[in-house]
């Protein structure tokens, strides 16, 4: 498989990178309907495509999964990756080391088959970053503390009070096994007191309660590329948990939260704003300081605009991930229509609705013509 060309799974599902949930839930089903193997029988193609559809749509719909495929495509490093995740699936880091490292791990595994005597690779690590929408857009360098287990110094990770060495497992007599039944049945489990190392402390570390493990500070530094999105994840090599026996350290993954802006929105690549126009400038058009990321720029809207329409200003968006080019900003204006007019305000509108003579408004016209013509007014 691995020769074999992958195709994109955007264009598998024929959706556009930037597809809503509902998008591609829409595009997976019309698709599944053209290719699923019950009207194709006996036909391989079919078959494949089917398959093919389903591993996209498995990614897609999934907005973990897409987000990692959006930034490493078909080279996730998460897809076969040794070590497990600390600090997901509602237990918190120090849950994790607890069941595997803490004194009543046993019954938790029911046995504790986990720990073997090998090198163990270390947990990676999982850090949600927050940062400003202007930080995303530009790219920063952070740095940030988060919590990591990590060998006790005090103890050297034997959990043993200094001067003291841990002794044979008095349950297991060493072996790190425990057998049990008789004749033909004999069955062998991991030791529960020493979670089968064969050995356990008597005189337990004072600065690791024994476990040999300690929770330390420590601060990671990572450079946030610009262009990055709410939700997608930078993978910083070798900062998770070191590993155990040798074992490689883990990851360290961070998820990086983008803090809404309070002016602009974001669409893929592409910056939106709502701008509040009068309706004079509507009516004569007029010269706009529109904001952008990086200070104004000057924007002409023509003669008679309606609220509502929108102008692409070319590459005053986000700069693409890992890319050159910039996306827009799309400016959708909106006619702010006046309060609190004074009486002479008042006066000049009248007037000038005086003179009006119905050709101005061709929005207007056409709906009368066409009242006329449901009516026959
Ligand atoms: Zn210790
Ligand atoms: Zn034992």
């Amino acid at each position: 498989m691995a020769s074999e060309k992958k195709r994109d799974y955007y264009e598998v599902l024929g959706v556009s990178r930037d597809a809503s949930a509902d998008d591609i839930k829409r595009a997976f089903r019309r698709k599944a309907k053209d290719c699923h193997p019950d009207a194709h029988p006996n036909d391989p193609e079919a078959e494949a495509r089917f398959k093919e559809l389903n591993e996209a749509n498995d990614v897609l719909s999934d907005p973990d999964k897409r987000a990692r495929y959006d930034q490493f495509g078909f080279e996730d490093p998460m897809q076969g990756m040794g070590g497990g995740w600390s600090g997901a699936g509602g237990m918190d880091v120090e849950d994790v080391l607890n069941s595997f490292f803490g004194g009543g791990m046993g019954s938790m595994f029911g046995g504790g088959g986990r720990r073997s005597a090998g090198p163990v690779q270390g947990n990676n690590l999982r850090y949600e970053l927050r940062v400003t929408f202007e930080e995303a857009a530009r790219g920063c360098e952070k740095s940030f503390d988060f919590y990591r287990s990590e060998e006790c110094d005090t103890c050297g990770g034997t959990g043993a009070k200094p001067g003291t060495k841990p002794v044979t497992c008095t349950t297991c007599r060493g072996s790190g096994q425990i057998r049990t039944g008789n004749g033909f049945f004999t069955m062998a489990r991991t030791c529960p007191t020493c979670q089968g190392t064969g050995k356990m402390v008597q005189d337990k570390c004072s600065a690791c309660g024994g476990s040999g493990r300690k929770r330390m500070r420590r601060t990671a530094n990572v450079r946030v590329p610009a262009g990055i999105d709410n939700g997608q994840t930078i993978v910083i090599n070798g900062q998770g948990e070191p590993g155990m026996r040798g074992g490689p350290s883990g990851d360290l993954y961070v998820t990086v939260l983008v803090k809404p802006h309070k002016v602009f929105q974001r669409d893929g690549y592409d910056l939106l704003l709502d701008f509040p126009i009068s309706f004079t400038q509507a009516a004569l058009g007029a010269e706009l300081d529109v904001p952008t990321l990086d200070g104004t720029v000057k924007y002409r809207i023509p003669e008679g605009t309606q609220t509502g329409t929108q102008f692409r200003i070319k590459n005053q968006g986000i700069q693409v991930l890992n890319g050159r080019s910039k996306g827009d900003l799309v400016l959708t204006v909106h006619v702010d229509v006046p309060k609190r007019l004074s009486e002479k305000q008042k006066d000049l509108l009248r007037q000038f609705e005086a003179s009006a003579t119905g050709r101005e408004y061709e929005g207007r016209k056409t709906f009368m013509d066409k009242i006329k013509n449901a009516f026959g007014g």
